[in-house]
């Protein structure tokens, strides 16, 4: 059924113009069409308005073969179709949207000849993915009705659209894009004009994070993609990049970095633009972080099924832990679930003095995770491996005011274990060979698979996520947007499997403030300063929905 478009009190919405009917203009004249809206076609040459409604067509023709569509839908959208010669035929649109290629002049010449033609009740709109909403209704006598809506990439299947509210933006043009985006069977929400929008600024450390990790050879780009994937995301980093083309990915954090003034959080990375230059842009040049010359399929490592065989290590297990971080794993590996005291922490299973393997699950403060490790050592006599969880400090550190540092190990996860199939391992410059191999036991005893990395604050998976969690923070406290359209933009505009924000709440402020604080002791750089709501809302044990 048809959505109403014309429902009381409602701009009546029944001409849509599209001006630039390349990739997203086709996609967005396409989705109208099928919506039940008249829509005109205009290009820089009437040819290429025809081509589009070509393309638009097969597209169509398409959506039928799937089963998407009937045969008489898609040829009752086709004839919704009009190209037009040039902008005069918009005079009786009442919705105009602009998506020519992303250069602010064309994109105001087009608005100021639109002013010319569209009568004053038209609203315009601009699916820029990066430019100022403002800047582009700058000179247009009446700004109020001017608005973005940001679709996205492919316009038919993404269910997002960002609207966003220039500083001259009406309530009621506001509401009337929410409206007609609604009415195209979209996602819409509501955001403030400010470089990136909320989904291509909050998903900048995906990637950006992950190249920083290559430069320091905290792993390589197949271990970093696997660990993302572990957590569940559905492409890792740089397979991503290597999708969308590491060219436009570039430009797009040089976009955002220049528009914040060279603000460090999205610095791009010399590794990448390197890339770029020799000519390796992805899967569209057969290069780019892999190779698909030979093979298509490279890349796409999906993580490996958990080994049906779980050794059971709980008669050999002591562990350490506070919090249900401990509880959950211990739990896991059929660790007794009586605790005792262990200093400020709870223990269970074996007596430290006999136990083969020691796991330490606490996340406080460095020294007083050092001064634990430390009392582990003396207790622990016979020289077992000690598994350190290793988010808020790097095992070398964290071992390094251990008796005998070659006993620990670091490893780490995101909790709660049942989200994660992987356990990342980080053995110290100090650990020995069988520390390290405990930890793959350990990996092997939770069903889980393991991926060996660098030790530092962080390891690689929850790096990039806290800061992709801090990066909405900071989105929040400017008030980019609502929490939780913060969180429904980056589901459904990046398919993240949940929101920052949501994510966030789960982990525990708490651990995660610790998380971005170890990074910002370690690496020392400011683009891992926390951002002020986040430790706020976690020194009070608030949350952030
Ligand atoms: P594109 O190059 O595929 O299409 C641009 C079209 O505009 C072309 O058909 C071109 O002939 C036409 N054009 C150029 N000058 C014109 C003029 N003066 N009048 C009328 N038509 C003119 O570009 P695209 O990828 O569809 O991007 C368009 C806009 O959408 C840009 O602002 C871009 O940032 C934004 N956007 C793109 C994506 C994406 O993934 N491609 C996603 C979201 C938003």
């Amino acid at each position: 059924a048809l959505p109403r478009l014309d429902r009381p009190g409602r701009t009546l919405v029944t001409t849509l113009g599209v001006v630039g009917t390349g990739t997203m203009g086709s996609g967005i004249a396409q989705v109208a069409a099928q919506h039940g809206l008249e829509v005109v076609l205009v290009d820089a040459q009437p040819d290429l308005a025809q081509r589009a409604r070509d393309r638009i067509g097969a597209s169509l023709q398409q959506a039928v073969q799937r089963g998407r569509l009937s045969g008489d839908e898609a040829e009752a959208a086709l004839e919704r179709l009009t190209p037009a010669d040039g902008m005069d035929a918009l005079a009786m649109a009442s919705w105009v949207i602009e998506a020519v290629p992303e250069e602010i002049s064309l994109k105001r010449a087009v608005f100021a000849q639109l002013e010319q033609v569209c009568p004053p009740g038209t609203i315009l709109a601009s699916n820029t993915s990066s430019l100022s909403v403002s800047e582009i209704a700058a000179a247009s006598k009446d700004p109020r009705r001017v608005v973005g809506l940001h679709f996205f990439n492919p316009v038919p299947a993404m269910a997002l659209v960002e609207v966003v509210r220039g500083s001259a933006t009406s309530e009621s043009t506001l509401e009337a894009a929410l409206e007609l985006a609604r009415n195209l069977g979209k996602t819409p929400v509501a955001v403030a004009d400010c470089p990136g929008f909320i989904v291509n600024r909050v998903v900048r450390p995906f990637y950006n994070e992950a190249l920083r990790m290559l430069n320091e050879n905290v792993a390589q780009p197949a271990d970093i993609d696997r660990a993302m994937r572990g957590v569940g995301f559905r492409m890792g980093p740089f397979e991503l990049m290597d999708l969308i083309g590491n060219d436009v990915n570039l430009a797009v954090t040089t976009s955002i970095y220049e528009q914040f003034n060279g603000e460090p959080r999205f610095r791009p990375s010399p590794l990448q633009r390197r890339l770029v230059q020799s000519g390796a842009l992805g899967r569209k040049t057969g290069k780019g972080w892999y190779d698909y010359s030979t093979d298509a399929a490279v890349g796409n490592q999906a993580v490996a099924a958990p080994s049906s065989e779980r050794p059971d290590l709980s008669s050999r297990l002591a562990v350490i832990h506070h919090g249900t971080i401990g509880v959950e794993l211990a739990e896991s590996l059929g660790v007794d679930p009586v605790d005792t005291p262990f200093g400020s922490a709870s223990h269970r299973g074996v007596p430290i003095e006999e136990a083969e393997i020691i796991l330490d699950l606490t996340t406080g403060p460095l020294a007083a995770k050092c001064a634990l490790l430390e009392a582990i050592n003396r207790k622990s006599s016979r020289g077992a491996p000690i598994l350190t969880l290793a988010l808020t400090a790097s095992t070398t550190e964290l071992a390094s005011s251990c008796g005998q540092p070659e006993r620990v190990c670091g490893f780490g996860y995101l909790p709660p274990l049942t989200d994660t199939q992987i356990i990342e391992i980080a053995p110290g410059l100090q650990t020995g060979e069988a520390a390290r191999a405990a930890a793959e036991s350990l990996a092997a005893a939770l069903g889980k698979e393991p991926v060996l990395v660098q030790d530092g604050a962080g390891l690689a998976a929850a790096r990039i996520l806290t800061l992709i969690i801090n990066e909405a923070a900071w989105a929040l406290m400017e008030r980019v947007a609502e929490p939780a359209d913060i969180d429904l933009a980056v589901r459904l505009g990046a398919n993240y499997p949940r929101g920052p924000l949501e994510w966030a709440d789960r982990l525990g402020l708490d651990l995660v403030l610790r998380i971005i604080e170890a990074m910002q002791r370690e690496l020392g750089d400011d683009r891992y300063r926390p951002a002020p709501l986040l430790r706020k809302l976690a020194l009070t044990r608030r949350t952030f929905r």
